[in-house]
């Protein structure tokens, strides 16, 4: 047998042995001191005027490498072949990922449900606004609702907020997060240590919120179907 035929042979057998894999195009396998190795073949370097090398994988699985101008390209292939093992597994954890978040078709809110929450957030968060911007010591202009999928709130420099009516699909606990981020908005338009100082002055365990919000907020949005 020749040898590409084999190592196609040979890819198909991984194939089947790991299914995760069937997803990733284009991989190259490699053997070396006896063991299988798998590499995405597309895999990005991106060099510049950075000290260190380091590697990276994105939502859509591109592999990144960034390294100093001046590393050698067999130093930079040898620093990416030793770490087969933890592109394996982090390939592997960010398809899961991916699948994880999928919403089933029945997840997407309907129009009637949006307006609905819409509905319910125009009563409630207000009211918390309200709690808040006098314990903050701030003022606030208009607050807006939307229902959007890429953001939880925003903050005007005039002082108008908007907020996300999907909230009001999170524990209050990270309504009043996200409430209590954008007034702080209010003080700091930036997030510099001194905005996240004042969340913390309001909110002690803001980390905690912040990070639900980051864990479970993408499945949240991705219930507003997606714009053709
Ligand atoms: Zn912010």
């Amino acid at each position: 047998m020749c040898g590409s035929a084999r190592v196609r042979r040979m890819i198909g057998e991984e194939k089947e042995k790991y299914g995760w894999k069937k997803k990733l195009r284009r991989i190259i396998k490699r053997e070396e001191d006896g063991e299988n190795r798998w590499i995405p073949s597309d895999i990005r370097i991106v060099r510049s005027r950075r000290k260190t090398i380091s590697i990276q994988i994105d939502e859509d699985l591109q592999l990144t490498v960034r390294a100093p101008l001046r590393m050698p390209d067999s130093a930079v292939r040898k620093f990416i072949e030793e770490r087969t093992d933890w592109i394996e597994k982090n390939m592997r954890k960010m398809m899961e990922r991916q699948e994880a978040l999928k919403a089933e078709p029945e997840d997407i809110l309907t129009a009637e449900e949006l307006r609905g929450l819409a509905k319910e957030a125009a009563e409630y968060i207000p009211e918390r606004v309200a709690v808040y911007a006098s314990l903050i010591g701030v003022s606030c202009g208009r607050i807006t609702i939307r229902n959007q999928r890429t953001r939880w709130g925003s903050c005007s420099s005039a002082g108008n907020l908007n907020f996300n009516c999907l909230l009001m699909l999170t524990p209050p606990e990270i309504i009043d997060y996200v409430v209590v981020h954008e007034l702080c908005h209010r003080l700091e338009m930036n997030h510099s240590p001194y905005f996240w100082a004042e969340v913390e002055r309001v909110l002690p365990d803001y980390r905690k919120r912040r990070k639900w919000l980051r864990d479970n907020g993408e499945k949240i949005m991705r219930r507003i179907s997606s714009p053709l």
